[in-house]
């Protein structure tokens, strides 16, 4: 059991004590590195201090999670019963939700637990059972331990659901409704969803009780610090065009997405075989798998992570130099979700999408969502066979830009 530890926690005067923040969670950030609040924490934090609702839209990497999680550390003092709950669409999210609050919760004796699916029960039984204050879960494991009674809301001061959008696209609605209505009606709801349109905005009514709507930034735009480019090429081309982009890229850690999973198994192949240190992730590897592809890619085992739309939204990984589309997603604003991957919390990246003559269509659809065409490059010295393609505006470069390269022997 993790001991009460309000030790020594210095006299803080920071601008997170400056939003209210006592001195332990003002020093827990203090030492994670932070130094001023992102826009939605400056925004977030009051509000839920003093109880209110929120309803957030906010593109993933701004900082939400430190937004309603230390507000709600601080709203819950000492450990007591099960108070909150934060649901989240996917096991890796409610795992990175779940990291964050020990981290910003050192130095209480508050409990945090976690229940996923694709798990056995027996440890989340366990775990339920000891007893906590926070929970992070995805909805549909959840309902299963409220069915065999492993846990009950009756006492849910704080219900988070985050990444709001996603949980819907995945088709979690009627769970998410169910799970709500376990709750206590005298509770506070913290709402966070990339975007909000009206079939989110009639859930948020429904689940909110006089909100304050914080909006940080353009909704549809990808971060000011993510330089992007349309790269066209043949289909036939494409795993050659890769190739070469890696090469010329001094790259420290690149996120390759793939739109099936099959697809993103071959490309790990190849890459490998190429001699790159490669993780997969995506939905038919089992638990195991996908926890070691993300901690081989976060230490830098694993230069070079291909994945699924499962990785694209919310999952922070730091220091992603570059993301790669191989595929154009097919839905628009997955495409803002994936190159968000790179540049996150001010830090600057570079993302590539391969275009061929078959995603014209989407990738005319991208730009239309996020409101400015994006700029065609081709590589020098590539050995092109004719598109089409080429006939629209397009930028000679002799390489992508740099970054550190810190993987160079791996590449030959
Ligand atoms: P999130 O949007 O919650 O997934 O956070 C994105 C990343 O930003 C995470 O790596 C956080 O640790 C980091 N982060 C959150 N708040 C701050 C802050 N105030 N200063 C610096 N980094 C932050």
């Amino acid at each position: 059991m993790k001991p009460a530890v309000p030790v020594n926690v210095p006299k803080m005067e920071t601008a997170f004590s400056a939003l209210g923040l006592q001195d332990s969670l003002a020093f827990a950030v203090q030492e994670m590195g932070y130094v001023d609040p992102t826009p939605i924490q400056t925004a977030a934090i009051p509000v839920v201090l003093a109880g209110g609702d929120v309803i957030a839209s906010a593109q993933t990497g701004t900082g939400k999670t430190a937004a309603f999680a230390l507000p709600i550390i601080q709203r819950l003092g000492s450990h007591g019963a099960m108070r909150v709950l934060v649901l989240e669409p996917t096991r890796e999210l409610a795992l990175q939700v779940e990291e964050a609050f020990h981290k910003f919760a050192k130095f209480t004796d508050l409990r945090v637990t976690i229940v996923y699916g694709g798990v056995g029960y027996g440890k989340q039984t366990e775990d339920l059972r000891r007893g906590m204050d926070i929970l992070a879960a995805t909805p549909g494991r959840l309902l299963d331990h409220l069915e065999q009674r492993n846990c009950s809301l009756d006492k849910i001061d704080i219900l988070v659901l985050d990444e709001v959008d996603r949980m819907l696209d995945m088709g979690f609605l009627p769970d998410v409704k169910r799970i709500v209505q376990q709750c206590p009606k005298e509770r506070q709801t913290l709402f966070f969803s990339a975007t909000l349109p009206p079939e989110i905005e009639r859930l948020a009514s429904w689940a909110l009780r006089n909100p304050v709507k914080v909006e940080i930034g353009r909704q549809h735009s990808p971060a000011a610090t993510i330089a992007h480019a349309f790269y066209p090429v043949v289909a036939s081309q494409k795993f050659d065009l890769l190739q070469l982009l890696l090469e010329q890229t001094e790259f420290k850690s690149v996120l390759i997405f793939c739109r099936t999973r099959m697809g993103a198994d071959r490309i790990a192949t190849r890459l490998t075989s190429k001699g790159h240190t490669v993780g997969v992730l995506h939905s038919d590897r089992s638990q195991r798998e996908r926890v070691e592809a993300l901690d081989g890619f976060k230490t830098g085992k694993f230069e070079v992570l291909v994945a699924t739309d499962i990785a694209a939204r919310g999952l922070d990984i730091a220091g992603i130099s570059h993301v790669v589309n191989y595929d154009v997603p097919e839905n628009a604003e997955d495409y803002v979700h994936r190159i968000g991957r790179t540049g996150r919390a001010l830090r600057t990246g570079d993302a590539f999408t391969l275009v061929t003559e078959d995603d014209v269509r989407d990738a005319r659809s991208i730009e239309r969502f996020i409101g400015a065409s994006i700029e065609r490059k081709k590589i020098e010295g590539f050995p092109y066979i004719y598109s089409a393609l080429f006939d629209e505006k397009t930028q000679i470069e002799t390489a992508p830009k740099a970054t550190s390269r810190l993987h160079r022997g791996a590449r030959r």
